[in-house]
């Protein structure tokens, strides 16, 4: 027999359980899984049908009996047996060899995460196999994830923008010093597009066209150059399908809304950050980090309003677990920045 040694100890797991997007790092092996968090449900024992893009495929599509659901949707864990069960499929799917180890898991939650959601997720890793379970704030996995030094006696300022909340916080020591969570991120600029076409074109659009146009021609800032795009959605009036131009300009003045509240919160987290650290920041700048950090000119925005140097990192989806990977990688070094 083919003795592979390494195939007998644990491959350890750290998990990005994200409102839009969950991502799952295996040691040795790296990202194995990035798959949008959405699940198919049956309705008559909630059993879960299909997850990520398999999911997301049906949308609009299901049968009477099957359910389509986010269950991470707001920001906090809003079906808990769902999750609970998503993270056990997710855990046995890369652990699906025969292992005499059982893997250590460092799951990234959001900082507002309450007791009863640690406990949930605790319970649900160890159910799904796990040997101990780590809670990394995710603000301080994705610091980790961008090298920030965030055992240092200096302020790092994070503003992870993702689907359903954008954070901010304040790292220093090992710690989250000062954090600000809100219920504002990229689903809410999809909502605020999708609002606008049906009250000013009568165009009813779903949320995957939304996200499109967000992606593509939507921005915070003004652009070098704007854009338009052809947009095809349902005439609410007589009930066809028809196609609109619209420009950049205008999807902008859509998404001020949130931005402003993502701008506001950022503000208030600066005015609330030791002077020590507000000078250290003031230094160093602001990193952003999540998919909402793409939206175009979003970081000149933050800048111009705070006026401090802001950067997005080069990965923004993948920080926050490849952050979770620098742990597993040596966890020794880490023992201070897991929640207790
Ligand atoms: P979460 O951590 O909540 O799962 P992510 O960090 O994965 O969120 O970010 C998902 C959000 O980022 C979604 O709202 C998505 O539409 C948005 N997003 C992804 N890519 C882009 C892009 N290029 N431009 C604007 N928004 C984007
Ligand atoms: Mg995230």
């Amino acid at each position: 027999m083919d003795l592979k040694i390494f195939d007998f100890m644990s491959h350890d797991i750290g998990i990005d359980l994200g409102t839009a997007n969950t991502l799952v790092y295996v040691k040795g092996k790296g990202i194995v899984i990035n798959e949008p968090s959405i699940v198919t449900l049956s309705k008559k024992d909630k059993k879960i049908i299909a997850l990520g893009r398999e999911a997301r495929e049906m949308v609009g599509r299901t049968p009477a009996d099957i359910s389509v659901i986010r269950p991470l949707k707001d920001g906090v864990i809003a079906d808990f047996e769902v999750t609970e069960e998503m993270l056990r499929i997710l855990i046995r799917r890369v652990q699906r060899n025969v292992f005499l180890v059982r893997p250590r898991v460092v799951v990234c939650v959001p900082t507002g995460i309450t007791e009863v959601e640690k406990r949930a997720v605790k319970d649900a890793s160890e159910r799904a196999g796990a040997r101990d379970v780590f809670l990394v704030a995710e603000p301080m996995a994705a610091a980790i994830g961008v090298g920030l030094p965030v055992h240092e006696p200096v302020g790092n300022m994070i503003i992870d923008i993702g689907g359903g909340t954008s954070e901010i916080a304040v790292i220093a020591l090992s710690g989250i010093v000062k954090d600000t969570s809100i219920r504002v991120g990229g689903d809410k600029m999809d909502a605020a597009i999708i609002q606008y076409l049906k009250k000013n074109y009568n165009l009813l659009i779903g949320e995957k066209t939304a996200e499109e146009i967000k992606c593509a021609i939507g921005s915070a800032y003004p652009l070098p150059e704007e854009l338009s795009m052809e947009i095809k959605g349902r005439d609410l009036v007589v009930g066809i399908p028809k196609t609109i131009s619209i420009s950049s300009e205008e999807i902008r003045e859509t998404l001020n809304e949130p931005v402003i509240a993502i701008v506001e919160a950022v503000k208030l987290s600066l005015e609330k950050t030791p002077p020590e650290l507000a000078s250290d920041i003031l230094d160093r700048g602001i990193i952003m980090t999540g998919g909402g950090s793409l939206v175009k000119g979003l970081d000149k925005r933050i800048a111009d309003e705070t006026n401090l140097p802001v950067n997005v990192v080069e990965d923004p989806l993948l920080c926050v677990v490849k952050g979770a990977g620098n742990i597993l990688d040596r966890m020794g070094d880490y023992k201070k920045v897991f929640i207790s």
